[in-house]
């Protein structure tokens, strides 16, 4: 559906309305093309993570080196930061700088975990930045996102695939993230555009909206996508698997056989899957009072459990290959709660725990889980929205306007990468720094 104020804020007319009278403007936000390169990259700060940082940036294709070119992210290492008062190394750096900073440009800050800190000085400190990086995002505007990366110590070379991400415009929706990455084997790609190429990702829910954007972008890095939905969905499936050279596999997850008929399936067509995104849902929004069972029971069964026995099968048959990705999505309805969403929020909520209660025992098997959690995301579900819900969903965020599904899909695809081993058990907001639940 089209954004119509987003349309008429960037028109003529539009524009000078928009500043007289202090409207939300929403920018035309920067995503991925093939070929994108980085802009110009600042980067500071004297931690540990500032040469590593500097050897991944040097890789990177940057446009633009010439003298006249305005930063297009700044990089700041504040990981030597071990109290109080040496937070002032952020205001020294990013004073000067920020206001040149060019419009859907990128701040990151990477620090140190404050569970691992050896002091509660440093905890402290490595903690305060989340506040500081969280306001950056406010302020910034015009499409610019921040983030805070905690990189684990030991874990200073798996921060590659991350930190692609957030420089380019895959990461184009996420801001005021709190990301955490822990020592893993990098898997390098040989190539950084495909790093898919010879996987099979399977994506429930994959027959329309954002399902058939996560299909899409997996197969552009290189995957063989099974795509599943249920049959009523069958079409639909058949069209979106057929476009991307896929497989249509037509399941519904609720079904009493459906784990054992994934599991047949994945054994005797591909031996084993590399990526297992769990992307169906269902919405029976009603206040708790006027909600009856079967409303509260369906979006619990869809949404939660079918992703518990579906992981258990996954795991106890070993049907994830090495280095094998679990994404689940999750929403900020069940982070920040939801009017007439009681049974949507506590699935989705609990989508984060599963995530978060199986990290451990996944890792020690070479696998990561973590989650998405999208906002408003423009789709069929947004779209149908009484319109004032629907205005406030858009513009309550920093960049004022909406996701579109592909912002969910580059963030999973980022997730799922061979070189983002180290990401585990996190979950990450799609929601372009949304107020609820903030
Ligand atoms: P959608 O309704 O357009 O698509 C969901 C797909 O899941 C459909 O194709 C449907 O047939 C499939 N599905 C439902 N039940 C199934 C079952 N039992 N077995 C197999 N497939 C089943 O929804 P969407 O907007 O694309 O959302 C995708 C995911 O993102 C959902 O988990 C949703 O909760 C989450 N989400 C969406 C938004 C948003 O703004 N649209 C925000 C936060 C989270």
């Amino acid at each position: 559906m089209t954004d119509r104020y987003a349309s008429f804020a960037r028109s003529g007319a539009g524009r000078f309305l928009v500043k007289r009278l202090g409207l939300p403007d929403p920018p035309r936000l920067r995503r991925y093309e093939q070929g994108d390169e980085f802009g110009p990259v600042a980067l500071g700060g004297a931690g540990r993570l500032a040469e590593p940082s500097r050897h991944i940036l040097d890789k990177l294709p940057v446009a633009g080196r010439g003298a006249e070119e305005r930063t297009a992210a700044l990089v700041f290492d504040a990981s030597g930061i071990t109290g109080s008062a040496g937070l002032s190394a952020l205001y020294e750096f990013f004073h000067p700088v920020i206001r040149s900073l060019r419009p859907c440009g990128r701040v990151i800050v990477l620090g140190s975990p404050p569970e691992l800190c050896t002091s509660a000085r440093e905890a402290t400190a490595q903690r305060a930045l989340e506040g500081f990086v969280r306001s950056v995002g406010k302020e910034v505007g015009r499409g610019s996102t921040a983030q805070l990366v905690y990189v684990a110590p030991g874990a200073e070379e798996a921060t590659e695939s991350t930190l692609r991400f957030l420089l380019s415009g895959r990461s184009a929706y996420v801001s005021g993230q709190v990301i955490r990455i822990g020592p893993a084997t990098v898997d390098v790609p040989d190539d950084w555009d495909q790093p898919l190429v010879g996987k099979t990702a399977i994506v429930t829910g994959a027959a329309r909206g954002i399902g058939a954007a996560i299909a899409a972008v997996l197969t552009r890095e290189g995957a063989h996508v099974v795509c599943l939905d249920v049959p009523a969905a069958g079409e639909d499936l058949s069209r979106v698997a057929n476009e991307l050279k896929g497989t249509a596999l037509q399941l519904d997850l609720t079904a009493g056989d459906a784990p054992r008929r994934l599991a047949d399936f994945i054994a005797t067509r591909h031996v084993h899957a590399d990526v297992f995104v769990h992307n169906a849902g269902i919405t029976r929004d009603k206040t708790l009072g006027r909600m009856d069972e079967a409303q509260w029971s369906a979006v619990i069964d869809v949404n939660l459990e079918s992703q518990e026995r579906i992981n258990d099968v996954l795991l106890a048959e070993n049907l994830l290959g090495g280095n094998g990705r679990i994404v689940s999505v999750s929403s900020v309805a069940g982070i920040a709660g939801n009017r007439g969403q009681t049974n949507y929020a506590t699935s989705k909520a609990g989508v984060i725990g599963l995530v978060q209660a199986t990290a451990g025992a996944v890792a020690e098997r070479g696998l990561t889980i973590n989650a998405v959690a999208p906002g408003f995301i423009e789709t069929r579900m947004t779209a149908a929205m009484p319109v004032f819900v629907r205005e406030g969903g858009r513009r309550l965020n920093s960049m004022s306007q909406g996701g579109l599904p592909v912002d969910v899909a580059e963030t999973i695809a980022w997730l799922a990468h061979p070189a983002s081993g180290g990401v585990n058990g996190n979950v990450v907001r799609v929601c372009g720094q949304s107020l609820l639940g903030a």
